[in-house]
């Protein structure tokens, strides 16, 4: 069970058939020459010098080296470090630190990032100082890198035969940094093996199915896609996230399934002429990774796909709860039931399971989980505790097993001694016709301990006033849950780059300073 070996068997056995397609570059490739592609630049790694264990980080948006390169670590045994690109030159640099990478693969456009890691602060040329060697994808090779496609051309295409174990590390990972920064962990080559084989089960791939993977692969779901699609022998269509070129994408390559967060579709519901797009030949829809509000769930099955599926999980866990699509349709609200081999409780302070009904701490077990964050012992004991990963969410369960995810602990908002879920109040705000986006969250309040806010961006010519939505929120929520003010703002809500609300830094902007 590792990750190597299941591209070089997917390779024999589906030899001739399409591998990747990548949208971003217009390359394709069978499994074969991926294979071969894989297996080539690992043996040029390797006559870098790079063994076994040692660290390869590299900084890649979507398309077809990104995946060759994971896999061409996983052949040798070599730990990846995927970099978010998102990321500020100095944090790649820390990361770059704490992995202690030797070896930095990038694609062209992070060209001018990558020689400013490089700039010591003299202006000198670091690169020697650094002693990081620069490996660059593309045709365009800046003087202080040796490129990607001649390391391949000068390598042989046999598979390197390195000894990989499933507990050996595959590579670093990182958490979405949602609650503040982000945190890093080592996932294992079991532990993405078993995630890719069993997600194909979950979202039901079979032969006929085009795979179209548009979020992040510096991510575990990025490259969990790829790897149920190495597994079930499918076409992988890769592409970076931008709503038009996506729509387009899904009718010219025919796609039949692809995972997005609700702030993806939504992008993609917006697009003026999503209403023209042939976008027929998706069987399912997928959601993770942020709660769904129910308008954007009712809008998708309308105007995107009808077959909506959906999981939780953390990056830390991988997918824990999943449901499909006839389940969802009865029960539209859930996350879904405990997957294989997880075990997901939720229980009261004292560890406790609480009734079906009521809500929980949400905690979990998986057997595609890290176990405990890198170099990081304190947050390790506060998340990694009593055998349990301790998920910081709040959810119930129903008699039938179903999960509800309420919110997260931290989200949940006090107000005179009750306890407010966000999500509730956002739900009911984004039905309103004046609202385009909004986010609800707790403010100081001597009397009041918090005060529910809502921050609000007004629908474009709309005309809302906060008394009118005050009102709106009375009529169909108890009075402690209703808003006691609206924030209205004409910036974007802030959020993480798979679309979540940075919570955190709304609370530090609104602050009563
Ligand atoms: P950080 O841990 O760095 O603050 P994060 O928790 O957002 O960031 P991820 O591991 O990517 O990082 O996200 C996991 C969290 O996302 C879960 O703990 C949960 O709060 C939320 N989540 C994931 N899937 C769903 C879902 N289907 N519905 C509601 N919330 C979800
Ligand atoms: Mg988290």
């Amino acid at each position: 069970l590792t990750v190597g070996n299941l591209l070089t068997v997917a390779a024999r056995r589906f030899h001739g058939r399409t591998m990747l397609r990548c949208v971003t570059t217009g390359r394709s490739f069978t499994f074969g020459e991926a294979n071969t592609r894989v297996n080539r630049l690992a043996n040029g790694l390797s006559s870098l010098g790079v063994r076994k264990g040692d660290c390869v980080a590299f900084l890649c948006n979507n398309r077809a080296e990104l995946v060759e390169t994971y896999f061409a670590l996983a052949k040798l045994g070599a730990v990846g470090m995927p970099i978010n690109y998102r990321l500020s030159t100095s944090e790649i640099a820390d990361l770059l630190q704490l992995s202690e990478a030797g070896t930095l693969i990038f694609a062209p456009r992070f060209a001018a990032a990558v020689e400013g890691l490089h700039t010591g602060a003299d202006g000198s040329d670091g690169h020697e100082r650094s002693g990081l060697r620069c490996i660059a994808i593309g045709e365009e090779v800046p003087g202080f890198a040796q490129g990607y496609e001649e390391l391949l051309e000068g390598s042989s295409p046999e598979e390197p035969g390195t000894v990989v174990t499933e507990e050996d590390p595959q590579y670093f990972n990182l958490t979405s940094g949602t609650t503040g920064s982000p945190k890093t962990y080592l996932l294992n080559h079991y532990n993405n093996a078993l995630a890719g084989t069993l997600m194909a089960g979950q979202f039901d791939l079979t032969g006929t199915d085009v795979v179209l993977t548009v979020f992040p692969m510096f991510g575990r779901v990025g490259f969990g896609w790829t790897l149920a699609a190495v597994y079930s022998g499918l076409p992988n269509v890769i592409m970076d996230f931008e709503p038009r070129a996506v729509a387009a994408a899904i009718q010219d390559e025919k796609c039949t399934i692809v995972n997005l967060v609700p702030t993806m579709a939504q992008m993609l519901m917006g697009l003026d002429d999503i209403e023209a797009r042939d976008l027929s030949s998706l069987r399912g829809i997928v959601y993770a990774g942020a709660p769904l509000p129910t308008p954007v769930h009712e809008a998708t099955v309308r105007q995107l796909c009808p077959h909506v599926y959906e999981y939780y999980g953390m990056q830390e866990t991988g997918v824990v709860v999943d449901i499909k699509p006839e389940e969802k349709r009865t029960h539209p609200t859930s996350v879904g039931r405990v997957s294989p081999f997880c075990e997901v409780r939720a229980v009261d302070p004292e560890g406790n399971d609480v009734p079906a009904g009521e809500n929980g701490a949400i905690i979990v077990q998986a057997p595609t989980s890290t176990t405990g964050y890198y170099r990081n012992p304190e947050k390790s004991r506060e998340t990694f505790r009593d055998g349990w990963i301790h998920t910081g969410d709040i959810g119930r369960f129903d008699e039938d097993g179903f999960l509800y995810i309420t919110g997260r602990a931290k989200d949940v908002i006090v107000t005179g001694g009750q306890n407010v879920f966000a999500t509730e109040v956002e739900d009911l705000l984004l039905r309103h016709p004046g609202v385009a986006d909004c986010s609800v969250i707790g403010l100081a309040d001597e009397f009041w301990g918090e005060r529910v806010t809502a921050v609000v961006v007004a629908a474009p010519e709309a005309e809302v006033t906060e008394e009118a939505l005050i009102e709106y929120c009375r009529q169909s929520l108890a009075g402690f849950k209703t808003p006691k003010a609206v924030l209205f703002r004409t910036d974007p809500i802030p959020r993480t780059p798979t679309g979540k609300v940075t919570k955190y830094s709304l609370l530090e902007e609104y602050a009563p300073s």
